[in-house]
């Protein structure tokens, strides 16, 4: 459920209408809305209330600081993968806000500065990390609570990109060898082991994945525990899938029931760490069309959004619902899209539409946003909307082509307000020193 809808042809997000939206702000503009992100978070907090979980939004999803701030004015902590986004969650966060840190390639420095501001957990991914966090924490006179995080060796489950629990990806401790090394750092002066972490990878459209992997999780805490380690936490990650095309996804009732039961029986308290699930379908990127030409048989709309404000479909060939901000009257006020995400041709013929490529100014032929998909006639001046661009949109941005991030704007009720700025072409050159003159 979010608050994206039509009213007398013309998209609005809660009460407010995108095409002022776009006159006022310019376009491409991420506009978001409050009152999804906020319900999303809640519909994990409830679902999973039984375990009174500790909900660290992942801030690699959207760090924008705003977002960041609503997330924790609502209860959540925070999880990072560097520095930076420590940097972020300690600039939105209040105070007391939970940080867990997990990636593969945390830095001595990035290790130190989370110790002196109160890590929550280090999700550890290597042995070498979690001797050298010890070594760190011991030499500071601190032990350092981490997480060991493991690899559960499952099916594949998503895009080969983003499935973090396969045997082989870069991710966690080996299932084979973890044990052994939990028992390498019993009573180790630095080190506090107080749990365990899984993140399965994302989008994760089943429950399944979890059921297995918190099947594995309990027999490794139990390990853990029988070697003297105090283990408090089971965090599974995150990675619940969104409704990209229609009703795919799972709520997160449907997950809690396949993790809450193992939650209790670990005895343990539960963190989860959803990023795609709270802002990605917060957000819609808007668009404005600035020419359609037919060539090699093919229909191309480019509009003035590219793959450097939304990558996602360049980088994983992933799905989002394009569609007009104004549809006409002969067409339909939403696009017809099948369900099924197994189904490799999801569109279906919709009245006085045509197959079409929506394609942004980036100079490669992989800069688009939509392919060979069904869409009115669309003219100069219109604006489209992409729907479900609130997650791993704007927090994988770039400058390529020196095209300037787009501007991004959060609406709440009938009231909006700008939360990023549109760069400027100073900003391009910002960072640039000495430039030979
Ligand atoms: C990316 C990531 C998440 C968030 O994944 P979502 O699919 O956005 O929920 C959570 N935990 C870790 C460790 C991650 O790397």
């Amino acid at each position: 459920m979010d608050h994206f809808e039509y009213r007398d042809r013309e998209l609005f997000c809660d009460d407010v209408s995108v095409s002022e939206l776009a006159e006022r702000y310019g376009t491409p503009l991420f506009v978001y809305s409050e009152k999804t992100l906020v319900s999303n978070l809640n519909q994990i907090l409830t679902a999973f209330a039984p375990a009174d979980p500790i909900v660290c939004y992942s801030v690699k999803a959207n760090g924008n600081l705003s977002i960041c701030r609503l997330m924790g004015r609502h209860g959540a902590g925070f999880d990072v993968t560097s520095g930076g986004e420590f940097y972020r969650a300690q600039q939105a966060g209040p105070a007391t806000a939970k940080i867990a840190f997990a990636g593969v390639g945390k830095t001595d420095a990035e290790i130190k500065h989370a110790l002196e501001n109160n890590v929550f957990m280090f999700d550890v991914e290597s042995e070498q990390e979690l001797l050298t966090i010890g070594e760190i924490a011991k030499g500071m006179g601190r032990k350092a609570p981490v997480a060991m995080r493991v690899n559960p060796d499952l099916p594949p489950k998503t895009h080969v990109k983003t499935d973090t629990s396969v045997k082989g990806v870069k991710f966690g401790l080996d299932l084979e060898t973890v044990v052994d090394v939990a028992k390498g750092v019993v009573n180790h002066p630095g080190l506090d082991v107080v749990g365990l972490h899984m993140h399965l990878g994302s989008p994760i459209l089943k429950v399944e994945p979890y059921k297995q992997g918190c099947a594995k999780a309990l027999a490794l805490i139990k390990a853990f525990r029988d070697l003297g380690h105090n283990i408090r936490y089971l965090n599974m990650g995150g990675g619940f899938g969104i409704n990209y095309r229609k009703d795919e996804a799972k709520p997160a009732a449907a997950f809690a029931e396949v993790i809450l039961p193992a939650v209790k029986e670990a005895g343990c308290q539960l963190v989860l760490e959803p990023g795609r699930f709270i802002v990605g379908n917060a957000a819609v990127l808007v668009s404005r069309v600035l020419y359609t030409k037919a060539t090699g048989g093919k229909h191309y709309v480019i509009q003035d959004a590219a793959m450097n404000d939304l990558i996602r479909p360049t980088l994983y060939g992933s799905f989002h619902r394009v569609w007009p901000v104004h549809p006409a009257a002969d067409v339909p006020l939403t696009p017809d899209v099948n369900g099924d995400p197994d189904d490799p041709s999801p569109f279906r013929a919709m009245p006085n539409c045509f197959n079409q490529d929506v394609v942004g100014p980036v100079c490669e032929s992989g800069d688009f946003l939509a392919k060979d998909r069904p869409l009115p006639a669309l003219k100069r001046g219109d604006l489209v909307a992409t729907f479900s661009a609130g997650a791993y949109g704007m927090s994988m941005a770039s400058n390529y082509n020196a095209r300037l991030r787009a501007a991004e704007v959060l609406v709440t009720g009938g009231t909006h307000r700008l939360i990023r700025r549109r760069e400027t072409f100073k900003d391009l050159v910002a960072c640039e020193v000495d430039c030979l003159t």
